[in-house]
């Protein structure tokens, strides 16, 4: 059963939430789109529009190229001030996650792990780690965390994306 919306205050708590399942259990809940099993029907599937609201993996994938670049390209010697509000920053972007049952668990895990600032290596490794406490969750493989600047920001050692 996918997730609705949790706002009442917003008037769509009743409706399905785009942004909290895949695409594939959205649709099914709109009796719009249908799955055909390969060889057995003739017909293509229609082709899905590219301009479409993302769902959860789409946001998902889109937030955290966003985020591991950010942190890759954190300063090195952050100022105080630079600490102090890329923690904020934290705080206020995991109130607002568009993935509500998403965004409460990662409320949870940053007060048991609070963002660590103080350098770009240590702010990158913080949040490889938080990415990995939601891989192990979905039962995807962990990331190694002494490769997050070669993903993120300097390309593989090997040269591959040079
Ligand atoms: C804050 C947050 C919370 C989320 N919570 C949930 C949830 O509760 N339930 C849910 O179903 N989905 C959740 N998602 C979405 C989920 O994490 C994935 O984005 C989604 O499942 C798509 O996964 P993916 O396999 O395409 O790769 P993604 O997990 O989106 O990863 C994209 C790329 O990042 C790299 N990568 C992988 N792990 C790491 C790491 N540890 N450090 C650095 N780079 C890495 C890999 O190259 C990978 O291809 C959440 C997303 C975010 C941003």
């Amino acid at each position: 059963m996918p997730h609705t919306h949790a706002s009442s205050a917003d008037g769509d708590e009743d409706k399905p939430c785009r942004a909290c399942s895949d695409f594939k259990t959205w649709a099914k809940t709109q009796n719009r789109v249908t799955f055909s099993t390969p060889g057995k029907n003739k017909q293509p599937p229609p082709q899905r529009r590219k301009d479409c609201p993302l769902d959860k993996d789409e946001i998902g994938t889109a937030t955290w190229s966003f985020l591991h670049s950010m942190a890759s390209y954190y300063p090195k010697k952050p100022s105080k001030t630079q600490s102090d509000d890329m923690t904020k920053f934290f705080n206020i972007f995991a109130q607002f996650y568009p993935c509500e049952p998403c965004a409460v668990d990662f409320q949870e895990d940053i007060k048991k792990h609070p963002p660590q600032t103080d350098s770009r290596d240590a702010f990158a490794k913080w949040l490889c780690e938080r990415h990995n406490t939601v891989n192990v969750k979905l039962g995807k493989p962990t990331f190694d965390c002494s490769k997050v600047h070669e993903r993120w920001k300097d390309g593989w050692e090997d040269g591959s994306c040079d």
